[in-house]
């Protein structure tokens, strides 16, 4: 009979392997090794267990990068239950219908997180217990969990009898386009993302990574499994603040980051004005959601750091295409090389992508022919929790429907041309949000910058820039408009460009459109 593939063999493991190694570095520099973290993990799970926690009950998450999130999967898993983690910049009602809809039972708040959960206590319905993290004293009938913790046993915890197939985690999107679809992500799905990534990755117990993008997103939490499976030790970081990532980068011997691409702006420009002297090789820095070719040129030449860019969404766990070079590429050198590793992706293993046209044919692979992009694989999710309309319509015939728009090369590289939504039609021309923003990263002048559509008489739509200049930076609407216009064909080109200070963001660092559309 098969061995089911359940994510606690990933710390099972790093304890017998690296037991005396540190495993996790918190917020002020306390280090835990294998050992000790598994003792925690299991006074969790006595914990929950107490609290009448069983096997397929939910339990909620409301927390920025810190031990007790991390340690909040595997006491989870060993009990049997689903990990539903809760973004941390949401609004109190959006708190209320997702641990209503999901029908959690345990909410654990961060103690800097709990107004977010106070106005709504109210209307919880199936919250039973809320446990605070960092707080010193039980406020109410809240559990400080610091001493809540400490008073379980802490030891083997009784595991429950899971199948490969349940689920092990429930996230709702990030929210970019519309209401959060709540994600499930069973064992066998992450599992097999994480051993897919750590082969990608060459994830060892010599690599330190720094958790900066955040563990309550499915990128993010990729990384509590492949990184423990390998022994590798974990920084943990509360806050995307680029001076004290680069703090901790040279104090920890960080080797890989995982982040969204405006991060990775404000690290690039931090690591220019300072220069930090950094003795350890970062071997990689990842980021997906587009970044653009100008930072990981910058990344590259001027820092020194490998830059990986990496494909996926929420649905497929999400890692599904990798820019990593195949030696098949040749010797891609220059422009060239930055467009490889900005632009195009392979599969990686475990998964199959293709891309089609409305008719659900492939489209030529010329590299030039623009289609949707589906996935079929190992890291594709059961479905949405309690929506199975809305399941239907995303997966057909296996195959997962992503909403994103890509080409195809000979070679089987993809690249993401926009997300169906973000593309730009202007007299009857697919305008690429994506391409358009990757020139205005090119000026000096420009920090931030996202392209939407506005609505234009003769054209229907036309490319419009918000831009954040950097400071110091003085530069003109027509400058900039004339800068991309010698870079791109003129009906790519905006007509009009709203400064503003800075543009709202997820938590994950992602540049909502939605509400920049509403603005302009
Ligand atoms: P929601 O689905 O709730 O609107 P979201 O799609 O932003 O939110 P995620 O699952 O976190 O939520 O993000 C996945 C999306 O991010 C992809 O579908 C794609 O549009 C974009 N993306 C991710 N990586 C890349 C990349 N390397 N290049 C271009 N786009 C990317
Ligand atoms: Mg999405």
């Amino acid at each position: 009979m098969n061995t089911p593939l359940v994510l606690t063999d990933f710390l099972d493991r790093a304890v017998r392997l690296y037991g005396e190694k540190p495993a996790i570095i918190d917020e002020e520099g306390t280090r835990y090794t294998y050992h000790e973290i598994n003792k925690r993990v299991n006074q969790l799970s006595h914990g929950l267990a107490s609290l009448g926690v069983e096997k397929g009950d939910r339990v909620a998450y409301l927390a920025p990068n810190t031990l007790e999130m991390y340690e909040g999967f595997y006491g989870i898993f060993q009990v049997g239950g689903i990990m539903v983690s809760l973004n941390t910049r949401l609004k109190p009602d959006d708190y209320l219908y997702i641990l209503n809809h999901s029908g959690s039972k345990i909410l654990f708040v961060d103690h800097e997180l709990i107004s977010l959960i106070e106005p709504i206590i109210d209307q919880l319905k199936t919250v039973e217990q809320i446990i605070i993290h960092g707080a010193s004293e039980a406020k109410g009938d809240f559990i400080a969990y610091p001493k809540w913790l400490v008073s379980q046993p802490d030891t083997a915890f009784p595991r429950a009898d899971l199948d490969e197939n349940d689920t092990a985690t429930l996230l709702y999107t990030s929210g970019t386009t519309g209401k959060p679809k709540g994600v499930m992500l069973t064992h066998r799905n992450n599992y097999l993302h994480a051993m897919s990534s750590m082969h990608h990755i060459r994830v060892s117990d010599k690599d330190t990574l720094m958790h900066i993008l955040p563990m309550f997103h499915v990128n993010g939490w990729g990384s509590p499994f492949y990184y423990t499976a390998n022994g590798s030790t974990q920084v943990m970081q509360r806050y995307m603040d680029s001076a004290s990532i680069l703090n901790k980068v040279k104090k920890y011997g960080v080797t890989v980051m995982h982040m969204a691409p405006t991060v990775l702006n404000g690290i690039i420009d931090k690591f220019m004005e300072t220069k930090p002297v950094i003795e350890q090789d970062v071997r990689i820095v990842l980021a997906g959601a587009a970044p653009p070719q100008a930072f990981i040129k910058q990344v590259e030449e001027e820092i020194g750091w490998e830059f990986y860019q990496v494909y996926g969404m929420t649905e497929s766990s999400p890692l599904t295409l990798a820019s990593y070079m195949s030696s098949e590429d040749g010797d891609l050198t220059g422009d060239d090389y930055y467009y490889m590793k900005a632009k195009a992706g392979y599969e990686m293993i475990g998964t199959k992508v293709r891309v089609v046209n409305d008719m659900h044919q492939d489209v030529a692979n010329d590299g030039k022919e623009v289609g949707e992009v589906i996935v079929k694989g190992n890291g594709v999710m059961k479905g949405y929790w309690k929506n199975e309309e809305e399941t239907n319509r995303t997966i057909v015939d296996g195959w997962l429907h992503t909403g994103d728009m890509g080409t195809i090369d000979e070679r089987g590289r993809i690249n993401i041309v926009d997300r169906k939504k973000d593309i730009i039609i202007s007299g009857g021309e697919n305008i690429s949000s994506i391409e358009v923003e990757g020139v205005f990263y090119e000026h000096p002048a420009v920090q931030e910058v996202a392209i939407i559509a506005t609505p234009h008489e003769k054209w229907g739509e036309t490319p419009h820039a918000i831009v954040v200049l950097r400071k110091g930076h003085i530069v003109t609407e027509q400058e900039l408009i004339d800068f991309s216009r010698e870079k791109l064909a003129h009906f790519k080109c905006p007509k009009a460009i709203t400064f503003l200070d800075e543009l709202p963001k997820t938590a994950s660092g992602k540049i909502l459109k939605v509400q920049l559309r509403e603005l302009v």
